[in-house]
């Protein structure tokens, strides 16, 4: 059935490391070969070998319309025939920064980068620059990309390898981050009661999407921004994730909390390479060229990029994101008792359009939490849930993700694959 798919990835494996351009994707989570995609729309990707799915991943985040959205489509072949890199201004960069400001309320000023990574990346270098300080705190499970600086306990792809951080990172580079469990306030306070006068910034995902999905406590982020004003430590929100998703206005709109700096990407680009980094203007002015902190992009700003962003944006503002919420909120709800009447242990966290189902009998609060999950029964429910034509992640700490292109029927394929597998605990 996946004749195709494995012949393709026996020739990847000789040409790219791991036959793959990004380690999860080769599924070695989940005790499986990847599928090779061969085209997607809406809500469904197709392989290689003919063989269709309903989509649960959507490329990890940034298809929140759905894969080749008519508007998005138009406006990017629109744009290839203007030129696909200027390394100059151009207009659609002023109309995506508008947008973004227009939407984020801790966002005043914004540059563009070309991915998450390099998002993260420039916000710490631009908190360390302004505070004058050096150290960073960060949570464990929680994935900033992979700059040396955020893979300490880090979760995604460094999570389902076991990878403890990695080799290749200096220790000198991660002496400088300091490691707190999520939602645990005090362990956040000792870290400044130790080191206050030396931490630059707090850098968190307000709603954790790398340890599978876990929700922050009442209070948790609130704590943060309270910790971080009175040491003069910035609050960096990774909204690379949440931006967009979790509402259109991302965590910080929808939990009223301000961060000083802001990272985005997946969702701002449509599908195109593209992250962002912004916040106050008092901070962001102390980039070059009006400051000192130096970051650069030959391809930022790429307008290939700016107008998949811009089209995906002006979509998302008239979409229905509360109707959007109470479907998967009840997907989520329906999911969790079909897989609870098998005999398993099951907990399926969720918020907006995101799930994750662990396979634990506790609340899922943190990454120890979270990795009470039996990984044995996820790979059972993996591979018999794309057996039967549902493309879920290749790993149980990612979220599932659902586009507004996800009609009834797609859920309740979902539903009617997950009533039809054999789970035993
Ligand atoms: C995906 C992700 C990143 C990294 O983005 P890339 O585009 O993969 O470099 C950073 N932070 C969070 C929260 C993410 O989910």
């Amino acid at each position: 059935m996946d004749h195709r798919s494995k012949k393709l990835f026996e020739r990847a494996q000789q040409l790219i490391p791991g036959g793959v351009n990004s380690p999860v994707r080769a599924c070695l989570g989940v005790d499986s070969d990847p599928l090779f995609v061969a085209h997607a729309k809406g809500s469904h990707l197709t392989t290689v070998d003919g063989t269709t799915f309903v989509d649960y991943v959507q490329s990890w985040g940034p298809m929140l319309l759905g894969h080749a959205h008519p508007v998005v489509a138009s406006a990017i072949h629109a744009a290839v025939d203007r030129g696909t890199s200027y390394g100059a201004p151009c207009e659609d960069e002023v109309v995506l920064a508008e947008a973004v400001i227009d939407a984020l309320p801790a966002v005043e000023m914004v540059r563009m980068v070309n991915s998450g990574t390099e998002a993260t990346m420039s916000a710490l270098r631009l908190a360390r620059g302004v505070t004058g300080r050096n150290k960073v705190i960060k949570f464990v499970g929680c994935y900033h990309g992979h700059a040396d600086a955020f893979l300490a306990s880090a979760g995604s792809g460094v999570a389902t390898l076991s990878i403890p951080g990695t080799p290749g990172v200096p220790e000198a580079t991660v002496r400088d981050t300091l490691l707190a469990p999520y939602n645990d306030l005090t362990a956040v306070a000792e870290l400044f009661a130790l080191h206050g006068k030396d931490i630059a910034a707090i850098i968190v995902e307000p709603v954790a999407g790398n340890m599978g999905l876990v929700l922050p406590v009442d209070g948790f982020l609130q704590g943060l921004r309270d910790l971080c004003t009175e040491h003069g430590a910035l609050l960096i929100f990774d909204e690379v994730i949440t931006g967009f998703r979790v509402n259109y206005g991302g965590a910080q709109k929808r939990f009223g909390i301000t961060p000083d700096l802001t990272t985005l990407g997946k969702i701002i680009g449509g599908g195109l390479p593209v992250g962002a980094y912004g916040g106050r203007a008092d901070l962001m002015r102390r980039i070059a060229p009006c400051g000192e902190v130096y970051q650069a992009g030959t391809l930022s700003g790429n307008p290939l990029a700016m107008a998949a962003g811009i089209a995906t944006l002006t979509e998302l503002k008239k979409s229905d994101y509360d109707a959007l919420e109470a479907r998967v909120a009840a997907l989520a709800g329906e999911l969790q008792n079909i897989l609870a009447a098998k005999g398993v242990p099951v907990r399926v966290n969720t918020i907006a359009s995101m799930f994750t189902v662990f396979f634990t009998d506790q609340p899922v609060t943190d990454f120890a939490s979270a990795k009470t999950a039996n990984a044995a029964l996820y790979t059972s429910y993996y591979k018999q849930m794309r057996d039967k034509g549902i493309y879920l992640a290749p790993s149980p700490f990612e979220a599932a993700m659902v586009s507004f292109a996800h009609t009834d029927a797609d859920l309740a394929a979902l539903l009617d694959a997950a009533r039809a597998i054999t789970l035993t605990a």
